[in-house]
């Protein structure tokens, strides 16, 4: 099997208070042998954590090797009146390399539709952030037959045509069935998915591209290596798992664990 170097993204969600970020900081960074990592460890904290996150990783030039900070979504403004939003160059300004866009607890709870999040996905790309652009299927579509055609829709709709920063473009399958509830898909099924992802993206962006498709959904120490492990999926988005430092510390493990 050829060796990939994974990404691993924790993204906290709407959790975590000053104290426990800084025990979580202290304990990856103590724990990850230097150099296990180069540039490829995000953490996604709420925006409440961003500015001391940044701040303790950067104490140590060490942590600054692996451990990034992303942001969980922005607004597809620069600036404005926009009471209560975050534009992506607040988060660059602030120390962020990525940003998850579209996720589907966005568009669930929040409305967010494709055209919006191509919008948001155009301006973080501009911003110089990495953008982590989530697509995934309902129960209800995957019970449809529907699943490919849905990511299909997502991918074209949501990625910008007119960006020249599409090499900073992640994709990330989520099934929306997946998040939280302890259920993935069979092994073949996630790779049948990142296959056909990533023959649109060959098509979309060429052949040669080196845009990764992460998986998320339910990942855990236990299937972490497993999943990791097919073709064409380059790392993991790790929701629930993430919060917990050692655990995720054991998914990270598992993906190195030749
Ligand atoms: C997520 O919210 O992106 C996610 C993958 O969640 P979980 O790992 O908890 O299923």
């Amino acid at each position: 099997m050829e060796e990939k170097n994974p990404l691993i993204v924790g993204n906290w969600k709407m959790n975590g208070l000053l104290s426990e970020g800084q025990s979580w900081i202290n304990f990856l960074s103590n724990h990850l042998p230097e150099g296990f990592l180069t540039s490829d460890l995000v953490v996604c904290p709420p925006n409440t954590l961003l500015f001391l996150f940044n701040d303790l990783i950067h104490k140590k030039t060490s942590h600054q090797k692996f451990i990034k900070l992303g942001a969980q979504n922005c607004h597809d403004q620069e600036y404005g009146a926009f009471t209560g939003e975050i534009s992506p160059l607040m988060l660059k300004d602030i120390g962020c390399s990525y940003v998850i866009l579209g996720h589907s607890e966005r568009r669930y709870y929040f409305a967010e539709t494709n055209t919006l999040i191509c919008s948001k996905v155009r301006t973080a790309l501009k911003a110089g952030l990495k953008v982590i652009l989530c697509i995934g299927e309902t129960k209800k579509e995957k019970d449809e037959g529907k699943t490919l055609s849905v990511l299909q829709n997502q991918l074209e709709q949501s990625i910008p045509s007119d960006t020249n920063q599409i090499k900073n473009l992640v994709i990330a399958y989520e099934p929306v069935w997946a998040i939280g509830t302890g259920k993935i898909p069979t092994l073949d099924d996630i790779q049948m998915v990142h296959d056909y992802i990533e023959s649109l993206i060959a098509i979309r962006i060429g052949k040669h591209h080196q845009n990764r498709i992460l998986y998320g959904g339910s990942v855990q120490p236990n299937n972490a290596k497993q999943i990791f492990d097919i073709k064409n999926v380059g790392g993991l988005l790790v929701g629930g798992a993430s919060l917990n430092a050692k655990i995720f510390l054991q998914i990270i493990e598992a993906c190195y664990d030749k």
